[in-house]
């Protein structure tokens, strides 16, 4: 079942989904480089069916460029620290078109050193870490990404927001299939999913969080002033702790604690950077290592009720290309009014 079976909303195409973003970022102090590389993230999320990441962001990216918070005109700028460490300085924009400059760099160096790793800094960031770690894996680099996010999440034993919802990413490539990759909030659920809980009327999972008196609660509203808790308790809390520290203090950037409270509460994006790691397989693991993953792929797909993850993102592809993407009516309002 649709989890936002409740939201009403209007078919659109992928097509029309980037030029909406596109034009309206133009309209509202975005350059072309800027506005076509956020409006191609978004379209991307929207064709894999991750809502929290489409189109229901661009109020709140729009209320950051208003703001001055972002800068639309952003000229991202990699610099060279070593044979195998580069970082992108973002110019205060958003992270799209930065990952877009590093990452072709980041390959190279990946294939001549056998790993190599991108800090991406000053960027307001927002987005799901899939995209940029399947861009690796199809080019036949293992990958990992990590970026902080403002506190939303109280730590395993704690009632107040300290950690980000801090996602993590893993892709490996494929020998004749698109990548295996995961994508995952430290957090029980994304924020996206809390706000977009709230905009359908519904209760979110229990676990998911607690109320600003620290009690647990199901009720979208109260965790969104309360706080998210980890997956798995103190175990999510470590990887928190560690996607902290690793997009935060060793790229030069801020932890979640200092982040701030987010800029608006639409969802926009919020200060920080994102790291990073690629591997060659090959360089590493010699000649088999591809063949030696499919393997494994076929032995954990033999356990019946055991899928890849990344599955579901395929299928919404397909569903996307076939019959367009549902687009919430109360998002494309609100966007209506921010490109007029
Ligand atoms: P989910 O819990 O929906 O999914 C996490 C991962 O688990 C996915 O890769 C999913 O693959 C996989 N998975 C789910 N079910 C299974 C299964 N039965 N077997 C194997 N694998 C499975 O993601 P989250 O809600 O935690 O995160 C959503 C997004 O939000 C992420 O893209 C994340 O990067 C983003 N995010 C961004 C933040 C930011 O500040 N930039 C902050 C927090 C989150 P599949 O898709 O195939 O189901």
């Amino acid at each position: 079942m649709n989890k936002n079976a409740a939201i009403k909303s209007v078919a659109m195409t992928v097509d029309e989904i980037r030029a909406l973003a596109r034009e309206t970022l133009l309209a509202n102090g975005c350059d072309e480089a800027n506005a076509g590389a956020v409006a191609e993230n978004m379209a991307r999320a929207e064709r894999a069916g991750a809502v929290s990441h489409g189109l229901f962001r661009l109020p709140g990216h729009i209320a950051t460029l208003k703001n001055g918070r972002a800068n639309g005109k952003a000229n991202p700028t990699l610099e060279r620290l070593g044979p195998a460490t580069l970082r992108v300085h973002g110019d205060g924009g958003f992270a799209p078109l930065a990952l877009e400059r590093g990452l072709d760099p980041l390959a190279e160096a990946a294939r001549d050193m056998g790993v190599a790793v991108l800090a991406i800094v000053r960027t307001m960031h927002y987005a799901a870490l899939w995209p940029e770690t399947t861009a690796l894996a199809e080019k036949g680099l293992a990958a990992v990404a990590m970026t902080s996010s403002p506190p939303f999440m109280a730590p395993a034993g704690g009632a107040k927001p300290f950690f980000g919802t801090n996602p993590m990413a893993f892709a490996w490539p494929r020998r004749d299939a698109p990548p295996m990759v995961w994508d995952q909030a430290t957090s029980v659920t994304a924020r996206g999913e809390v706000m977009l809980h709230k905009m359908a009327g519904k209760p979110m999972p229990e676990g998911a969080g607690i109320d600003a008196d620290g009690n647990p609660t199901t009720d979208p509203d109260a965790i969104l002033t309360g706080a998210q808790l980890p997956f798995g308790g103190y175990k999510g809390n470590s990887i928190a702790l560690m996607v902290d520290l690793m997009a935060g203090p060793l790229i030069g950037e801020v932890c979640s604690y200092e982040a701030g409270p987010p800029n608006n509460t639409l969802g926009g994006p919020s200060a920080g950077g994102e790291i990073v790691i690629a591997f060659d397989p090959a360089r590493l693991g010699g000649p088999d290592a591809i063949d030696r993953g499919e393997r494994m792929f076929e032995a954990l797909l033999a356990q019946e009720g055991a899928r890849l993850p990344g599955q579901r993102r395929a299928r919404a592809r397909e569903a996307a290309d076939r019959d367009g993407v549902a687009v919430a009516e109360e998002t494309l309002e609100k966007i209506r009014a921010l490109a007029s």
